[in-house]
């Protein structure tokens, strides 16, 4: 089994309160392949441009992650993004972005990519994430990310490519903008009810989406609420869940963190496919997405998740899994 992924491939320039990179190795589908591919055979999508260096090509390869649909552009350059964040690491603002190859890019995937039964549409324009949708018709399980830039410039393209997935996963203000709710749980009910036009009515709870196989778009059942150093939260038709980020006192790079979330919590899923969606399995499945992240902010871009082991991630998973307990009644 796999995981195809579509989103940027990027040169970074990140300034935080701890110091600073310039043109370091990021991306959408940069980190969230180095986090899923802890789980699963990860296939990555997109251009380069003839400016990408080969070692960044190796820390993408990390853990077995397939880069033959990375097609390189020649004369082209790659995707540029530059940001810097606040004393506390809340705000980040955004200087420059650059699609370079990612403009006009039409995606052609290799047979294994359109094979994959798990698809990511990680954070690129909306259009880009619907033809390459469009080439999984029969994926077993869809994930989407976004960002506040293409709610602003293409709501209607993303809102017709969230129709086709079945988990959102979105910063928390980028889910209130994009419904225009600002209560979280109403504005998650809200994308809980789109569907793509001639979807069946009420059509699947959690548990169906990964089981429905080759039966097309069905609309999200799935959606989930990061909430930055505070955790993030999971709504579906028929619950709700909220998880509290691993406490650390180091946080030198956010940058990417979310991305890193979503692989851990798709690579999750993917690997565990065999059974059904239960609630049981999204909230174990939120608990690697948030170790994995905290792993990503202790050092700048890809640096700490590139080497990291999974002996780390389970040691970690034990601490979230203790501090998160207690007892209801005395
Ligand atoms: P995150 O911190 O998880 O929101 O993701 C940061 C990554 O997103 C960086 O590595 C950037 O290269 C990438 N990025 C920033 N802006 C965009 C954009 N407009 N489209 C696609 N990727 C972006």
């Amino acid at each position: 089994m796999s995981i195809t992924v579509v989103g940027s491939i990027a040169y970074d320039t990140v300034k935080t309160p701890f110091g600073e990179r310039q043109r370091m190795l990021g991306g959408a589908a940069t980190h969230f392949a180095l986090a899923a591919s802890f789980f699963d055979q990860v296939r990555v999508v997109g251009p380069v441009g003839d400016d990408f260096g080969e070692p960044q090509l190796e820390v993408m390869r990390t853990r077995g992650t397939d880069l033959s649909d990375v097609e390189r552009i020649a004369g082209g350059k790659t995707f540029f993004w530059q940001g810097e964040y606040g004393w506390d690491l809340n705000s980040r603002e955004t200087h420059d972005t650059q699609l370079g190859v990612f403009e006009g890019f039409a995606p052609k995937l290799s047979q294994s990519s359109r094979d994959s039964e798990v698809l990511f549409l990680a954070n690129i324009q909306p259009e880009l994430q619907r033809e390459v949708r469009a080439q999984l018709p029969d994926a077993s399980f869809v994930a989407l990310d976004s960002m506040n830039l293409w709610i602003d410039i293409a709501r209607d393209s993303l809102v017709s490519a969230i129709e086709t997935v079945d988990c959102v996963i979105l910063n928390d203000a980028e889910l209130r903008q994009l419904t225009g709710k600002p209560n979280l749980v109403s504005a998650a009910r809200e994308v809980l009810s789109w569907k793509p036009a001639g979807a069946a009515d009420g059509a699947a709870d959690a548990a169906g989406a990964a089981n429905a196989t080759g039966a097309g778009p069905r609309g999200p059942s799935v959606i989930i609420a990061k909430q930055g150093e505070y955790g993030a939260a999971l709504v579906t038709r028929e619950s709700f869940f909220a998880l509290p980020a691993y406490p650390l006192e180091t946080v030198i790079d956010p940058t990417g963190a979310g991305d890193t979330f979503a692989g851990g919590f798709v690579g999750y899923v993917a690997a565990n496919l065999a059974q059904p969606l239960s609630d049981e399995l999204l909230r174990r499945a939120m608990a690697h997405a948030s170790v994995l992240a905290s792993f990503n902010v202790e050092e700048f871009g890809t640096e700490r998740v590139q080497r990291l082991t999974r002996p780390e991630i389970d040691a970690r998973l034990g601490e979230l899994h203790a501090m998160t307990q207690f007892v209801a009644a005395a």
